[in-house]
């Protein structure tokens, strides 16, 4: 018992994220980082702004990154919301729409969603996955509260389609439906267009994952003036200066430099294709992903061995001792060269 704490912080119970290994002796699958650099144009901006200036706050609005991200997704600035990572701004967001009401999210999913309602104090209700871990979107239609998912799914990699969503945010217009869309650029198709249908709906993404900027912290969010407003609020009553000046620079090149993002994008999907098939020959069960990371298990082997195993080998995976996915995996999808070794790794593990 720590005779410091409030009553607060002694309740709380901390996410606890991925190892981050000071040893670069690891393949990383474990984050759902990109294994590829940012774009050189990004790196030369954070060159340029790194100046004198530094000592002068930065804009509290981020208004370059609006406006850049105003012009890449065709929305007007008010609509928009820019944080430190995503995570910052889901944080935001749980604390200005559910904070003291109540919230329903699929039981297997990204698991800062239950820290954040016990820090705001949300009541909230798991909904039970479907066969093969699906999302069942059907309890989520009557659900009659706040709902957040992410699309696609972690750590499953499952994504829901547009028409859903749309039945989902039909079914529950007096409630905010938060849509996390982390992993959305490996193949999935976004809803963010839907933001000027349905004022209920709120959609967060971020630059840590397809633009390679994990090191950065930029998230956004989208969504009808009256959520932008409230996320404001809760910003400006917390940190008025979110994003530092580096990063908000480094946001706007990494928004004109989309075609590289492109080119990373689709060599990760391409090599997620070859993994999967790969993995399959071993015979492991794989979950249909449209992210940069695959939630797999193998009928002979048992995953917490897989993950030990592995790490010895210095090849680090995420494994979540949890009921109902405690024989899954999730490696995240890194370079064809990385992939190759994690084969050779689990090749080696299989023959026991
Ligand atoms: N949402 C999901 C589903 C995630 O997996 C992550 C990464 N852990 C985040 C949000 C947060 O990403 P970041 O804070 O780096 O933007």
């Amino acid at each position: 018992m720590n005779k410091f704490l409030s009553s607060l912080a002694d309740g709380l119970e901390p996410y606890v994220p991925g190892e981050q290994p000071k040893d670069k002796k690891y393949i990383k699958l474990n984050t759902n980082e990109s294994p590829y650099g940012p774009s050189p144009k990004v790196l030369e901006v954070i060159k340029i702004q790194a100046t004198e200036d530094l000592r002068l706050y930065p804009d509290p609005k981020s208004t370059v990154l609006l406006k850049a991200a105003s012009d890449f997704y065709d929305l007007p600035e008010e609509m928009i919301f820019a944080g430190n990572g995503s995570d910052e701004v889901l944080a935001f967001a749980f604390a200005a729409f559910y904070s003291g009401k109540k919230l329903v999210f699929p039981e297997v999913t990204y698991s800062f969603y239950p820290v954040y309602c016990n820090l705001f104090d949300i009541e909230y209700e798991e909904i039970p996955m479907g066969k093969n871990l699906v999302i069942n979107t059907y309890l989520m239609k009557s659900a009659g509260c706040g709902i957040v998912f992410p699309n696609p799914n972690a750590p499953t990699g499952e994504m829901i389609e547009l028409d859903n969503i749309r039945a989902i945010l039909e079914s529950n217009p007096d409630n905010v439906v938060l849509v996390d869309e982390a992993y959305i650029d490996f193949g999935g198709i976004s809803c963010i267009k839907l933001v000027e249908e349905y004022e209920n709906l709120l959609v967060v993404q971020t630059f840590s994952k397809s633009r390679s900027l994990a090191g950065m912290r930029i998230g956004l969010a989208f969504g009808s003036k009256q959520l932008i407003d409230g996320l404001n609020r809760v910003k400006n009553s917390f940190n008025s200066y979110p994003l530092d000046r580096l990063a908000q620079y480094a946001g706007v090149a990494a928004l004109e430099d989309n075609e590289y993002y492109i080119e990373m994008q689709s060599k990760i999907v391409t090599t997620r294709e070859k993994t999967v098939t790969e993995l399959e020959r071993m015979g492991f069960g794989i979950l249909n992903s449209c992210a940069n990371f695959i939630f797999a298990s193998h009928n002979k082997v048992q995953a917490v061995d897989i993950y030990q195993k592995l790490k010895d080998n210095n090849v680090l995976v995420r494994y979540f001792n949890k009921p109902g996915i405690e024989n899954y995996v999730r490696i995240t999808i890194g370079t064809d060269k990385q992939m190759k070794i994690l084969f050779q790794n689990l090749e080696k593990i299989l023959e026991g």
